[in-house]
C-alpha cells in the first residue's frame, strides 16, 4: 500500500487532469479491471465527501474502479457510521490517507447557517441531525463580523466544517489514533471549488508538500 504522501500526490495529479479536461487511460479503461477486482480491493485513499451531485469524488480526482473508498453524506459530517467506515478501510485495506472533502456553496452548510439565523420549528428530526453536526463549526463564526457578509460566512463555514470533521476522525476513534501515531495514517481536509474544479488541500498537509 502506498504512503499517505504518495496518495496525496496521486489525488493532486488526478485533480489537475480533471481541471484541464484530460482523462487518464486508467480511469477510462477502469471497466477492464472489474474482473481483477473481484478478488479484492486496495483503495489508495479514503474520501469523506458531501452527497452534492456536483462533487462526484471519482470524477473530480480522475480515478477509476477500485481506487477510492468513498463515504458520502450531506455536509461531509462525521457520525459513528462514518468513523466506522474509515476504521474499516484503514484496517482492512491498509489505506493510509483519509481526505475530508468539503466544497464551495455547500447546501448543508448553508442550511445550518439559515437555521441558526432563523430557527424553524418543523424541521425533520433526521435533517436536524445533520444540521446539529455542522452547527459547532458555524456558531463561532456568527459571533464575528462575518454574520453581516452572507457569502463570506458560508465560505468560512465550509472550511470550519471540514476542520471539525477532520478533527473528529483524528480524535474520535482509538483505532484511528493508533494508526495515526504508529502506522502513518494521515487525515487531511480539502475544499473543492464548484467554480474552478480545483481541490485545495488546506488542513493537515505539511507545508513542504503544498
Ligand atoms: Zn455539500
Amino acid at each position: 500500500m502506498i504512503s499517505a504522501q504518495q496518495a496525496l500526490e496521486r489525488l493532486r495529479e488526478g485533480n489537475r487532469r480533471f481541471v484541464s479536461g484530460v482523462r487518464s487511460v486508467d480511469a477510462i479503461m477502469g471497466q477492464t479491471q472489474r474482473k481483477e477486482l473481484v478478488a479484492g480491493q486496495h483503495p489508495f485513499a479514503v474520501i469523506l465527501g458531501c452527497s452534492d451531485s456536483r462533487v462526484p469524488v471519482e470524477i473530480v480526482f480522475d480515478q477509476g474502479l477500485g481506487d477510492l473508498f468513498v463515504i458520502r453524506v450531506a455536509g461531509n459530517i462525521v457520525a459513528a457510521s462514518q468513523i466506522g467506515s474509515v476504521e474499516f478501510a484503514a484496517e482492512q485495506f491498509g489505506t493510509r490517507l483519509v481526505v475530508v472533502l468539503g466544497h464551495s456553496r455547500c447546501g448543508a452548510v448553508q442550511a445550518t447557517v439559515d437555521e441558526l439565523q432563523r430557527p424553524t420549528e418543523n424541521q425533520s428530526r433526521n435533517l436536524r441531525s445533520i444540521v446539529d453536526h455542522i452547527r459547532p463549526a458555524v456558531e463561532g463564526l456568527l459571533t464575528t463580523d462575518l454574520r453581516r457578509d452572507p457569502e463570506a460566512l458560508v465560505q468560512q463555514a465550509v472550511r470550519a466544517n471540514v476542520r471539525v470533521s477532520a478533527n473528529s476522525l483524528r480524535h474520535g476513534s482509538g483505532v484511528l489514533q493508533e494508526l495515526i501515531q504508529r502506522q502513518g495514517l494521515r487525515v487531511v481536509g480539502a475544499e473543492y471549488s464548484l467554480e474552478t474544479g480545483v481541490v485545495d488541500f488546506f488542513d493537515g498537509v505539511p507545508v513542504t508538500s503544498q
